[in-house]
């Protein structure tokens, strides 16, 4: 799909996308500066993306009216949402060229036929996942319980629809795994023994339908209350061997899984003994991640560059770093502690400091814990970079 052209009918080329949050808003962005039109399914009239996307379709993901009409208007489709049903997928897969496919998706949807992939995966560059269990019913509880101890103190994940540490459930002991997985609704889980983290990390891979792949060097992240808040995005935020098989086991797992579009793959650092500490690959998001927002302000091509060029099968730049970045979640505690309720941040006094980037997704209302916006920090060193985002943090609360 080139950019800016049009079929015999007129219809100008036009990327469809599932899903209307702030990262099907970023993909719109990106790909409406390279002339393309746009069309946003979410049911929410005003979805982040929907508001600034040139088709709109407000209907539900499972509704085939909605479906026919995305794959009418679009040449190529892409979601922004790992949670969106494989059928929907499926369906707009029979008519139009959709990436990631419903198959990819549906594994990312599920942590147990995700540990599954990477534990197929033959060549990670010596990374493996952490030490777990899966728990789907009342006697694999017991088995676990009985002869898993190793896997205690640990967490349990729901097999599904967990995000932003939502769904997870840490346990010390047998007796309070079995009460939360009471307390989880009995439903299909993981149990991952907890590990011991020095850091987290996450690198950002993209795969073209001829199987070119480029990615970016990891980034290292910083999570709080299990919600992504610092991205640190520059040279020696990590040891370079760590940084060079995070990298490289990443690109496997995009290899292995015939991957298309931007895949996301977090790590974690753990204390070994060693001094670098060991790798432990944790989970993947088949699209755009929110520790890749810095590409935006920080790289020749984003994450939603790569997205774009994916989807419509174009030459895949080799993406170029060109200046150190950190990046700051806004969530809407931000706005709450602002005092009032609902007020303005002092953007002033954030806009005035030198290399800030505000990123806001038109969101209506704060709320705990809601991503809002972002804060990149570029600069021309690092030490400035560290500066300038710890008196941005500072202003922030
Ligand atoms: P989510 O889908 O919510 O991002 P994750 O599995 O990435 O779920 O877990 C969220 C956060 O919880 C991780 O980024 C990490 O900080 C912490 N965490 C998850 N699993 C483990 C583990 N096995 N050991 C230690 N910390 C963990
Ligand atoms: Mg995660």
């Amino acid at each position: 799909v080139y950019p800016g052209s049009a079929d015999a009918a007129g219809q100008r080329a036009t990327l469809g996308v599932l899903g209307g949050g702030q990262l099907g808003r970023m993909f719109v962005h990106a790909a409406q500066r390279l002339g393309y039109f746009t069309a946003v399914l979410d049911p929410d009239a005003q979805s982040p993306a929907g508001l600034v996307s040139h088709h709109h379709i407000q209907t539900d993901y499972h509704d085939p009216a909605g479906l026919a009409q995305l794959a009418e208007l679009s040449q190529a489709i892409t979601t922004e949402f790992e949670n969106v049903p494989a059928q929907a997928l499926q369906a707009l897969a029979l008519t139009r060229p959709v990436a990631p496919g419903a198959a990819v998706v549906g594994i990312a949807q599920n942590r147990i036929e995700e540990k599954a992939h990477f534990a197929a995966c033959a060549d990670l560059a010596g990374v493996s996942c952490a030490p777990y269990a899966v728990i789907e019913t009342p006697a694999q509880l017991q088995a676990v319980q009985a002869e898993r101890a190793e896997l205690l103190p640990g967490i349990l994940k729901t097999a599904r629809l967990g995000y932003d540490g939502k769904g997870q459930v840490r346990v010390q002991n047998a007796a309070e795994l079995a009460a939360a997985w009471a307390e989880l609704g009995g439903v299909a889980c993981v149990l991952e023994k907890m590990l011991p983290l020095m850091a987290e990390c996450s690198v950002l891979v993209a795969r073209g339908w001829d199987g070119q792949v480029v990615s970016f060097a990891p980034q290292r992240n910083v999570h709080v209350d299990g919600i992504l808040a610092v991205t640190h995005a520059y040279e020696g935020n990590m040891p370079p061997a760590l940084a060079d098989r995070a990298r490289e086991a990443a690109v496997s797992i995009a290899q292995h899984l015939g991957y298309v579009g931007v895949l996301c793959v977090e790590f974690f650092v753990v204390d070994d003994g060693s001094a670098q500490g060991g790798l432990v690959v944790n989970e993947m998001a088949p699209r755009p991640h929110n520790s890749g927002h810095y590409t935006l302000d920080a790289c020749d091509a984003s994450q939603f560059d790569l997205q774009v060029y994916t989807l419509a099968g174009l030459p895949l730049p080799e993406p170029r770093q060109h200046s150190p970045a950190i990046m700051l979640n806004l969530l809407g505690d931000v706005w709450l502690n602002a005092g009032g309720g609902q007020r303005e941040p002092d953007w002033r006094s954030v806009l005035s400091l030198p290399g800030t980037h505000l990123h806001l997704y038109g969101k209506a209302q704060a709320r705990p814990g809601r991503k809002m916006g972002h804060l990149t920090i570029t600069g021309p060193d690092v030490a400035r970079v560290k500066a300038v985002a710890r008196r941005a943090a500072g202003l922030l609360g």
